[in-house]
């Protein structure tokens, strides 16, 4: 269709060399053909010229101090996109390979992920190239109180209220709330995935994981299927993996793998979740430590992994959860997992699976669970935060628990039902695109041109 390809060739020249983000645009534009050829509302109101371009791109110098007295400089961004649906929620990411194009991508995803979810939020995202490995608390802290120091004018409950991502956890945002309260002097709900102890919500740390499997459960439910026994593939071992792995636990499954960047563990019996917490949330080490305490498991280095993909996709498993970063997953290991009996992939991670990755997967027509879809889970929850934050209660683990289910069925269910109406019934990409663009465009087009 020309319209797309016209709309990515022009992307290309108005934001050169954003490999990432023009893959994400271009997912969500492939699938949206069915509805963009027989709904002439959307060329109209130029949806998608509007919906490719940030409303607001905040990019700043994060000048801070290291422990030898250094001063170090990183870049920041927060990438405001669309605000259609309500303030804009997404979470901030410090690695550093971040760069515009990769805030960009997530942020583009964002917009339809929280649709998704139901829920009043709007698509935004940040994050900065500062590595969080290795430093001490101190600098920790101190970067983050620097980003904040820029960042705080631009955030705000009812405006944008940024969360964790890769490299934030509740560490980095203690550090920026405090520093966010004592510029502003306000403490409210500005920030989510907060401790317990001064307005977090249960089952916030979790979410994303718990959520993730959730929807793999209700796609093998609607086949008739269910997780017990199942042999789990999960890459990652930070917070999405983790709470995967515990949650994978409590529906019968067995997962056998995690991974980080310096490779994967594969234990056969299943992975123990009280090393793996201990490892990665307490002692904060690499992976390699965990056949210490378990030398029946294997550790496979990152060095050794095949050079078309990943080493922990080539295990065979009937379930894979790729829960670490974006294009983790390449064709090759798509193959590899359809050639030893995979029947479903539920991603924890944003955009894990290369577009040619995906297109095996719909092939194969096994269940698929799309990020924007399979991961809403940490969404969505962050916005029981926000509510619990504006009413100022506080619901019980089993509540909000309940609520997840709640929202991560009805995703099912909204992306599965759409896909059918538009005569794809297993495709989940389309269903899930097609069902959170037309929530956005259809709002953007009642709010006029703004
Ligand atoms: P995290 O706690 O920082 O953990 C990330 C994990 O992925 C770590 O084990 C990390 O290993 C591994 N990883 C990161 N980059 C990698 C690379 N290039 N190669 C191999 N492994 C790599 O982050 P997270 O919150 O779990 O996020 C994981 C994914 O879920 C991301 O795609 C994120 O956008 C997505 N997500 C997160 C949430 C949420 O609520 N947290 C919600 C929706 C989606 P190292 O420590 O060795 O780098």
């Amino acid at each position: 269709m020309t319209y797309i390809h016209d709309t990515i060739v022009k992307l290309q020249k108005t934001s050169p060399a954003q490999a990432e983000f023009y893959q994400a645009v271009e997912e969500v534009l492939d699938s949206l053909q069915p509805i963009l050829e027989t709904n002439e509302k959307y060329k109209k109101h130029a949806i998608i010229e509007r919906m490719v371009e940030p409303e607001r791109q905040i990019m700043f110098r994060v000048p801070w101090v290291d422990d030898q007295g250094n001063v170090q400089v990183n870049k920041g961004y927060r990438i405001e996109f669309n605000s259609a649906l309500g303030p804009y929620k997404g979470g901030l990411r410090f690695h550093p390979s971040v760069n515009a194009g990769i805030i960009k991508f997530l942020g583009f995803e964002q917009i339809f992920k929280n649709a998704l979810t139901g829920l009043p939020i709007g698509g935004g995202k940040g994050g900065a190239n500062f590595d969080p490995k290795g430093k001490s608390d101190g600098e920790i802290m101190r970067f983050c109180q620097s980003f904040i120091n820029e960042l705080y004018r631009h955030i705000g409950p009812t405006k944008d209220v940024p969360a964790g991502d890769i490299g934030v956890g509740a560490r980095e945002i203690g550090y920026m709330f405090g520093q966010y309260k004592r510029l502003t002097g306000n403490y409210d709900g500005v920030l989510t995935g907060k401790s317990l102890l001064w307005g977090g919500s249960l089952v916030r740390k979790e979410a994303t994981g718990y959520g993730c499997v959730y929807f793999a459960q209700y796609m093998l439910e609607a086949k008739g299927d269910t997780l017990a026994g199942k042999r789990c593939l999960v890459s990652g071992a930070g917070n999405v993996a983790i709470y995967t792995i515990e949650k994978l636990y409590q529906l019968g499954a067995i997962p056998v793998t995690c991974s980080d960047s310096s490779g994967t563990v594969y234990h056969e019996t299943g992975i123990n979740l009280d090393t793996l917490k201990e490892l990665k949330e307490v002692r904060k080490v690499r992976l390699n430590e965990y056949v210490a305490a378990h030398p029946e498991a294997k550790f496979i280095p990152a060095t050794d992994y095949p050079a078309d993909g990943n080493a922990v996709w080539r295990i065979p498993a009937q379930l894979a959860f790729p829960c670490a970063t974006q294009n983790e997953l390449s064709e090759a290991d798509a193959k590899v997992l359809i050639a030893n009996g995979v029947i479903g992939i539920s991603e924890g991670a944003n955009m894990p699976s290369t577009q040619e990755a995906v297109e095996v997967f719909l092939d194969a027509k096994i269940s698929y669970g799309p990020g924007k879809a399979a991961n809403a889970g940490g969404v969505a929850t962050s916005q029981l935060e926000m509510a619990q934050n504006a009413s100022m209660q506080r619901w019980s683990f089993e509540e909000v628990d309940e609520k997840l289910k709640v929202i991560m069925k009805d995703i099912f269910l909204n992306a599965s039902e759409t896909a059918a109406e538009f005569g794809e019934p297993h495709n989940l990409v389309l269903g899930a695109n097609i069902a959170g663009f037309r929530k956005v465009a259809d709002a953007m087009i009642e709010q006029g041109v703004v």
